[in-house]
């Protein structure tokens, strides 16, 4: 069969090759990929900045966004031949830690986890793939290639769980959201904020095109400029951009007692105007929590499956805004400025 490659740390490493079928050891579950996302850690895995390959390899298949139909359910009770499932992608360390032990392994402590097409097993970018049926998440049928979005949601689904757990610290019931940043992480948010009946405002840098149009399309309210600028005072911001100076002014919007989940990973650009003294104490007379949330787990799978049968067809398609052929990983991996999702099409739905 044939798969997206790459060599981690090799710089323009990546190929649309033959490798040999998926190993048994992989998961007793056979399926055939129907699409794979693209996301901001494969296009850094293909650029040599990040990855590592399985044990003993040199190379790792990309990919971690996937979809796919089951071709061989195998012994497993609960799936059958075609039904539409996603693979989860993380898996728990081998110590294992106390997080892994009970299937938070997205808490991981010891950072010995390992990810499919990331961390040392082979991904999703492979025209069939095997899966072990408990990492096997079913997606309503209904949805067809839109539940390629499954893996991003589930990442809103976590930072959505953590700004609730954090916020019950004391009296939490929030009306409006601030979201930064319009990518598909932002506008998957902004879509689980309207599904629970909050004022939802998304700013971006974009003035025009589907962007606003997503999220007006969302009943929320776009802006672009400064977070500093906002005539609100929300209870709840997902930041999604890992951008220093839009963190800082979103951050001196937040409402007394408000939550800030970071979501986006960032690095270096301007140093803030505020010392961290002068941010924390910002953080501590109004009684704020900055809570970082990375991957998730099992039951984030399921809630973000729930919510993505839930959510509006046409808006959803709206967010995959180019499909490419397994042979075009190439143009997939460039970015565009119009993209929101870009997804590599292995086969029809
Ligand atoms: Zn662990």
């Amino acid at each position: 069969m044939k798969a997206i490659t790459v060599e981690p740390h090799q710089v323009e490493s990546a190929r649309f090759e033959m490798v040999p079928e998926p190993d048994v050891q992989y998961g007793s579950v056979l399926v055939e990929a129907v699409a794979v996302g693209v996301c901001g850690t494969d296009v850094e895995i293909a650029e040599g900045k990040y990855g590592w390959p399985p044990p003993g390899k040199k190379r790792l298949v990309l990919g971690h966004e996937s979809l796919g139909r089951v071709i061989d359910p195998g012994p497993a009770k609960g799936f059958k031949k075609g039904d539409l499932v996603v693979g989860i992608v993380r898996r728990p360390d081998s110590v294992p830690c106390s997080n892994c032990a009970v299937g938070e392994w997205d808490m991981c402590h010891n950072g010995q986890y390992t990810e499919r097409g990331i961390k040392q097993i082979d991904g999703y970018m492979s025209e069939r793939w095997r899966i072990e049926p408990e990492y096997a998440i079913k997606v309503d049928p209904t949805l067809g290639i839109l539940g390629v979005l499954l893996e991003p949601t589930t990442v809103v689904m976590k930072a959505w769980e953590m700004v609730t757990a954090v916020g019950h610290r004391s009296f939490f019931e929030p009306r409006s959201v601030l979201v930064t940043g319009a990518g598909p992480i932002g506008l998957l948010a902004a879509l689980l904020g309207v599904q629970r009946g909050l004022d939802v405002h998304v700013l971006d840098r974009v003035t025009s095109g589907h962007k606003p149009d997503l999220v007006r399309a969302l009943g929320a309210t776009y802006h672009s400029g400064s977070a500093a600028d906002l005539p609100i005072e929300p209870e709840v911001i997902i930041e999604c951009t890992g951008v220093g100076a839009v963190i800082g002014d979103s951050m001196s919007k937040l409402r007394a007692g408000g939550v800030c989940c970071l979501t986006g990973v960032g690095s270096g650009g301007i140093t803030s105007r505020m010392s961290i003294a002068d941010f924390s104490a910002a953080i501590v007379l109004k009684n704020l929590v900055l809570v970082g949330s990375v991957n998730a787990n099992k039951r984030h799978w399921f809630k973000a499956g729930e919510a993505l049968a839930h959510a509006d067809r046409t808006w959803l398609g709206q967010l995959i805004t180019r499909r490419e052929k397994p042979e075009n990983f190439q143009q997939a991996l460039n970015r565009q400025p119009d993209d929101i999702k870009v997804v590599i099409q292995f086969s029809e739905v």
